[in-house]
């Protein structure tokens, strides 16, 4: 089955309506609409959400359409976030008045009581640790033995499927709020369970596999006997899938093993990019921010990996206008950006986080200041994106061709292993596939970030 695709409803329940909580007959006349916002891990846990919704009758529509139920994943990771998080509860509400209203996800693990006072037609707050349980909680009353799947199938609207392998973060990183509201305690899932998982999305048509955690350094550390993330991407390679490709999501610094660089190295399997947050170039502010590394260690750890997988494609997170952060400070991270030229760079304007030992540090840098300085920052890495794509001009790499064409231009779109935005012509027979292609001119802009 391919991906996106309505899947075949076996199950019949009995269910009680989630407004009246009297019985109805069916849930197939009840229509759910998802939003999600944040990380790769509140993807997956939507995408979860949906299918078992989907398995007990229930229609799922686009966020932005009427529906019976509105069920909106939130993220608090900044205060954007929290705001956009804030506008999808008062849109839904817009959208049906009478719509069951359901929140989760960090923000509402944060923040739930407030906003139900804020937002008083917010019928049900989930919690992170009972989110995967969201169908059940709007089944409550419903006695059913039906069995439950604990895995996603497929991955609705996505050319390629997150697969959530790790919750939680102990690191405490001084800005974060992600300790606080995913819990400081690591929880890998088990290896079985994600192969599992796995083999289920690449039968179904996916080739291309996100790993994803909330710390991914930090996979398996809990599990007895103790495993690696590099014990795991063994296991994938030796499912012996041909054609298919593995990306690891965002790493922290301190947690990249040599032997995960030396697997990286001679592997197909694992595509040569890694996101690696590097937040600021200058040795103070990563003290101040609490991050485990310093400028040089992290120059090191590139020139290594670099020196290993040479067409490598490092990508990084930055946050300008920490508390504190002078401009001498800030053109350390400038320098630093100049030196490792990063093929792109997510650049963050620094969001007080309530509870976090950021909030209440003195010295708070004026969002003047904070803009001006990540817009000096969005400039120098549009430089640096062409000078990585330029190396690869008349090489011939692979490129997932997206479902979905470029809107501007119509062409085929995709990403090539390292991570490069390809633009090409050809037939809809070409999509979903994974294709070599040759790089032949280099355009920055058909959108704001992407080659051809
Ligand atoms: S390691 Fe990442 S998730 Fe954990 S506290 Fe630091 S920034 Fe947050």
């Amino acid at each position: 089955m391919r991906k996106g695709s309505a899947r075949n409803i076996t199950k019949k329940f009995h269910p009680i309506h989630p407004f009246t909580h009297s019985p109805i007959n069916s849930f197939t006349s009840q229509k759910v609409a998802l939003a999600t916002l944040g990380c790769k891990v509140n993807q997956y846990e939507t995408e979860f959400i949906r299918e078992r919704l989907e398995e007990s009758g229930f229609t799922i529509v686009p966020s932005k359409e009427k529906a019976d139920i509105y069920i909106i994943n939130t993220c608090t990771v900044t205060q954007k976030a929290a705001r956009k998080s804030r506008e999808l509860i008062n849109q839904a509400r817009k959208r049906n008045k009478k719509a069951f209203l359901v929140i989760t996800g960090c923000y509402a693990q944060a923040e739930g009581e407030s906003l139900k006072e804020k937002f008083p037609w917010i019928d049900l707050v989930v919690r992170n640790e009972d989110k995967l349980n969201i169908d059940r909680l709007i089944k409550k009353r419903e006695k059913t033995s039906a069995s439950r799947s604990s895995f996603i199938h497929t991955f609705y609207d996505h050319n390629r499927a997150f697969v959530k392998i790790e919750d939680g973060c102990n690191q405490f990183c001084n800005y974060c709020i992600i300790p606080y509201v995913r819990g400081d305690k690591v929880k890998s899932r088990p290896l079985g369970e994600i192969i599992t998982e796995i083999k289920e999305l690449l039968k179904n048509g996916f080739k291309e596999i996100v790993l994803g955690g909330i710390n991914l350094g930090l996979y398996g550390e809990d599990l007895k006997p103790r495993i690696s993330l590099v014990n795991l991407l063994e296991m994938i390679d030796s499912l012996k899938e041909d054609n298919i490709r593995i990306r690891l999501s965002s790493l922290e610094p301190h947690l990249i093993t040599e032997e995960l660089i030396d697997f990286m190295a001679n592997s197909s399997l694992v595509c040569p990019h890694l996101h690696l947050p590097l937040q600021s170039g200058d040795k103070d502010v990563l003290k101040r921010m609490g991050r485990r590394y310093t400028p040089d260690d992290y120059r090191n750890l590139v020139k290594e990996i670099r020196k290993k997988i040479p067409s490598i494609a490092i990508t990084t997170d930055i946050i300008v206008g920490f508390p504190g952060e002078r401009e001498e400070e800030f053109l350390n991270t400038y320098h630093f950006l100049e030196d490792i030229k990063f093929s792109r760079v997510h650049i963050f304007r620094f969001s007080p986080r309530k509870g976090t030992p950021a909030y209440s540090m003195d010295h708070q840098v004026n969002e003047k200041v904070k803009k001006e300085r990540s817009e000096k920052l969005r400039e120098l890495v549009k430089i640096h994106s062409l000078e990585f794509a330029s190396h690869f001009l008349n090489h011939s790499l692979r490129v997932l061709l997206e479902e979905r064409r470029d809107p501007v231009s119509g062409l085929l779109t995709g990403y090539t292993d390292n991570y490069i935005r390809v633009f090409m012509e050809g037939g809809d027979d070409l999509k979903n596939r994974l294709v070599m292609v040759k790089l032949t001119e280099k355009r920055y802009g058909v959108r704001s970030s992407n080659f051809t």
